[in-house]
């Protein structure tokens, strides 16, 4: 703006200046005139004609009356107000701006008394004689500057596409899509800027990558722990957790992170989460989880020192299910109160039953018959408990040593010692066992089993009953059944007969000088064996007890009986 108005006005002054050079040229041809006319004194038409061609300027004549006098006629009335003006005034000369024809003329008065003469000729502005040069230059530049526009939109055009297209992948990066392809030619600006970006991204998209294989393997690892954990952040949500987690405390847990409150109910474990976060220290406590299942647990709940603003974990708790541990534990503690108790009545019967013979008793024949025939029965009962106990720790204790076992000389040879036993009762005793059927089994172990449930089936039968041993090959392994015709077993107590020391009928079985360890060394040692047992019975008519052996057994357990 400043520079056209500069330009204007210089154009201006530059004009102005032109037009006083024009007035002056002009004064001097009047002077000119002058001087021609002061020399002669004749002014003759002829005359002005002459000095009009010769000055290039046009004459106007008029007489002291103001008449025109040359040129005849002429389009020269409105130079008659100048001229009477001027008239008034001295003799010397004038230059003046005068409107002839309708035109602005560049004029110069002067007097030759009579006459007054008028000298004049076209003003001309300094641009006029290069005015079509200039509209023709105006729309020449015009066209230029449309041309320059045109092509200066086009570059924008082209510009702003690129960017466009930039900004279009740098969207596709912070939208973590995968790395858009280089759209640009090689001679674009931005080309080089969009290829490094596109490297970036490159980058950027392979870090992204390898955090999630990260994050992938660390859940596959914490999802394959035995202790349940959950991972907490600084706000208490859990980001992380594992199976074994959701299993302890038995709720889906979303993989959103979410408050832990909505995956802990039990108040205790709440609250050792707490007091982590408000003493910003890690705490430990073992914990019982009352509703059903009943669970104990150790929790560790680790608050895990900061070693980046960014670090996503704070607190870890770390759960380890105690329940098992503690079901044996209570199982050892039961044991022994067992078998303190069981042991106390027979060996209080020996020491009684002695210290009254020695008090005396002896002397009598009949009451010492008595007395020790009862210390015999005792000790032989406290040497059958002993020998169970010793039973049930030795099959927990010992491996497996496997080697082929005939099925039918093991049971024919095991049948010999209590051949009395069937004699006294009348069995009739039933062997469905074919001569080749060989198991895969420690010998020992084995023979322990198939003696226990003989006797029982013995000790448990009829007088006159029925014994029948079956075996059946099954796929990869045996079926063993030991069939009898005895009291049976019901319902309710079919499901604890495996237990230690549990007893269907406690006179019954201590008068047949049962210890309640029988069925529990059996079950114990079929579980190590890798079989399975178990037991169908109708009261007053029977038991059949059905054993599975593997061919080859796999893994060795423990029983929790
Ligand atoms: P026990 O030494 O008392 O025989 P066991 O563990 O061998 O102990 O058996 C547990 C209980 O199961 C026995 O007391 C008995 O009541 C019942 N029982 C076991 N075998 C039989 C059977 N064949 N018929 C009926 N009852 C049985």
């Amino acid at each position: 703006m400043v520079v056209l108005l500069g330009t204007g006005g210089l154009v201006l002054q530059l004009n102005r200046v032109y037009i006083q050079q024009q007035q002056s040229r002009l004064a001097d041809k009047g002077q000119f005139f002058q001087r021609e006319f002061s020399a002669t004194a004749r002014v003759t038409t002829t005359k002005l004609k002459q000095l009009q061609e010769q000055t290039h300027v046009k004459v106007a004549v008029f007489d002291a009356r103001n008449h025109l006098l040359f040129p005849a006629g002429g389009p020269h009335a409105d130079l008659i107000d100048s001229v009477i003006e001027f008239q008034a005034k001295p003799n010397a000369g004038k230059s003046e701006q005068l409107r002839v024809a309708g035109h602005s003329q560049t004029a110069y008065l002067f007097r030759q008394k009579p006459l007054t003469f008028v000298l004049y000729t076209p003003q001309q502005n300094l641009w006029q004689p290069f005015w079509w040069q200039g509209v023709a230059l105006l729309g020449a530049l015009c066209g230029l500057a449309g041309l320059s526009g045109l092509i200066f939109a086009g570059y924008v055009y082209c510009e702003r596409r690129s960017l466009r297209r930039v900004q279009q992948q740098l969207r596709q990066i912070g939208k973590q899509q995968p790395p858009a392809p280089v759209l640009l030619k090689p001679s674009d600006h931005y080309y080089a800027l969009e290829q490094t970006i596109a490297q970036v991204n490159q980058q950027f998209q392979a870090q992204v990558a390898l955090a999630k294989n990260e994050r992938r393997n660390f859940t596959r690892f914490i999802d394959h722990l035995t202790i349940g954990v959950l991972l907490l952040d600084i706000q208490g949500q859990v980001i992380a957790h594992n199976a074994a987690a959701a299993k302890m405390l038995d709720q889906t847990i979303s993989r959103v992170p979410h408050s832990y409150l909505n995956d802990v109910h039990d108040f205790t474990l709440s609250r050792l989460i707490k007091q982590a976060f408000a003493t910003e220290k890690s705490q430990h406590a073992a914990i019982k989880l009352v509703p059903e299942p009943e669970r104990y647990l150790d929790v560790n709940v680790v608050w895990m020192k900061r070693q980046t603003v960014t670090s996503t974990y704070q607190v870890a708790v770390l759960l380890y299910d105690m329940t098992a541990v503690k079901q044996i534990q209570q199982m050892q503690l039961d044991f022994v109160s067992n078998v303190s108790h069981e042991l106390k009545t027979p060996v209080t019967s020996i020491s009684g039953f002695a210290e009254t013979l020695l008090a005396g008793a002896q002397d009598d024949p009949k009451a010492r018959q008595e007395f020790l025939e009862i210390i015999n029965t005792e000790s032989k009962r406290l040497a059958a408990l002993i020998q169970d106990i010793i039973a049930l720790s030795r099959g927990q204790q010992q491996p497996a040593r496997l080697e082929t076992v005939a099925l039918r000389p093991t049971i024919e040879k095991l049948l010999v010692p209590l051949q009395q036993t069937i004699r006294q009762k009348q069995i009739h005793v039933q062997l469905n066992v074919a001569q080749s059927a060989k198991l895969m089994t420690d010998r020992q172990k084995f023979e322990q089993i198939v003696k226990n449930l003989i006797i029982n089936a013995l000790v448990y039968n009829r007088t006159t009953g029925q014994l029948t041993i079956t075996a059946y090959p099954q796929k990869n392994g045996w079926q063993l059944d030991f069939n009898d015709t005895g009291l049976g077993i019901g319902a309710d107590d079919q499901k604890r007969i495996f237990e230690r020391f549990y007893r269907v009928d406690k006179a019954r079985s201590r008068h047949q000088g049962g210890t309640g360890l029988g069925l529990a060394i059996v079950h114990n040692l079929v579980t190590i064996l890798g079989g399975k047992i178990q037991v169908t019975s109708q009261l007053g008519v029977g038991s059949t007890f059905s054993l599975y052996f593997p061919e080859k057994p796999q893994a060795v357990k423990l029983t929790k009986n």
